[in-house]
């Protein structure tokens, strides 16, 4: 069978090769339906991020799976035919206490592996298993768009986390969401927002495109340039870039919320004035957190997130379809790309 593969550490390193067929050792054996392309993944391709299975020095990438069964062990809950999404995490082994309640999303140790990413080979393949417990059912009508439950999933983590500190008064009642970047993640951030009944606001630098249609599309309004005169309750941060987290952080209203979900590139030194910052954040109540990863019940709320969502909708994200034999072009940069997904039945 074909899988995409890369040599962690080794920039362009990436080939698509020949790889015996996988063992199913109890697991449900998977026939690759579709696998979206992400930010993570160019950083592995670039040699900046990624780590090998231990004792091999390739990894077979890819995370953001769709796939059909072929064959489920007796007794699962799973049967030939079901399409499902494979979770990227796997807990610890030691396990840490997060790990060993079942939210490796919070793993403390650091030791979690990841399809695709560390030290578990990924989705990127043909033919591939799948343990049951770390596989969901993707609801059929959604056909090929599952593919956006993973990039879901972490945003339906961000959600639960944000619901979670809001609680922590009274009487929160949010009004106001600023989402900045409109990549698939941000894009997904504004639909859950608007799909909880808040005025979505979503920041990002393009001006042409389809993304303004696509916020406009979901009642939401797009920026450029600045937030104007933004008080968000909530911001979902998904650029990762540090004048934009500034900004975020110091727009919010009071006893506002912001999840960093972004990741930018080390290195780029920019000053902050932390005792403004402090006491911004103190007088106001702020919360600033970071949010990664996510566990089986994210994954859930991320298949009825998009089981609820528009359709049409949803498929405008995926901008480019690319079939298996041309795998290189899905990880080019192309102006106007959201989401690119490689089509392993094309
Ligand atoms: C994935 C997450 C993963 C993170 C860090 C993201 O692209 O969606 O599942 O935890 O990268 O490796």
């Amino acid at each position: 069978m074909r899988a995409i593969t890369v040599q962690p550490g080794k920039a362009n390193s990436i080939k698509l090769e020949e790889l015996p067929p996988p063992k199913a050792n109890g697991a449900l054996l998977v026939r690759a339906v579709a696998l979206g392309v992400c930010g993570t993944d160019r950083d592995i391709i670039d040699g900046h991020y990624g780590w090998a299975p231990h004792g091999a020095d390739r990894l077979v990438l890819g995370h953001e799976s769709l796939g059909k069964v072929e064959h489920a062990p007796a007794g699962s809950e799973f049967k030939a035919g079901d399409l499902v999404v494979g979770i990227v995490r796997r807990p610890d082994p030691v396990p840490c206490p997060a790990c060993a309640v079942g939210e490796w999303d919070m793993c403390r140790n650091g030791q979690y592996t990841e399809r695709g990413i560390k030290e578990r080979d990924g989705y990127g393949a043909e033919r591939y298993a799948l343990e049951p417990d770390f596989t969901v059912k993707a609801d059929p009508s959604l056909g090929l768009l599952a593919v956006l439950t993973e990039p879901a999933s972490v945003i339906a983590k961000a959600w639960d986390h944000i619901e979670r500190i809001g609680e922590r008064t009274k009487y929160w009642k949010p009004r106001q969401l600023l989402v900045t970047g409109a990549g698939p993640v941000g894009l997904l951030a504004a639909l859950f927002g608007a799909q909880r009944g808040l005025e979505v606001h979503v920041f990002d630098r393009n001006t042409d495109g389809p993304k303004p249609e696509l916020v406009r599309d979901l009642g939401a309004t797009y920026h450029t340039g600045d937030f104007g005169n933004l008080k968000p309750d909530i911001v979902i941060e998904c650029t990762g870039a540090a004048p934009v987290i500034e900004a975020a952080v110091t727009s919010t209203a009071a006893d506002g919320i912001t999840c960093l979900a972004g990741i930018g590139a080390p290195g780029k030194k920019t000053p902050v004035d932390i005792s403004s910052l402090n006491r911004a954040m103190v007088l106001e109540n702020d919360v600033v957190f970071g949010s990664v990863n996510a566990n089986r019940a994210h994954y859930r709320d991320a298949a009825d997130a998009l089981a609820k969502a528009d359709k049409n909708w949803l498929a405008r994200l995926i901008t480019r379809r690319v079939p298996l034999d041309r795998w290189q072009e899905a990880f080019e940069r192309r102006p106007n790309d959201i989401k690119v997904v490689i089509d392993f039945t094309a």
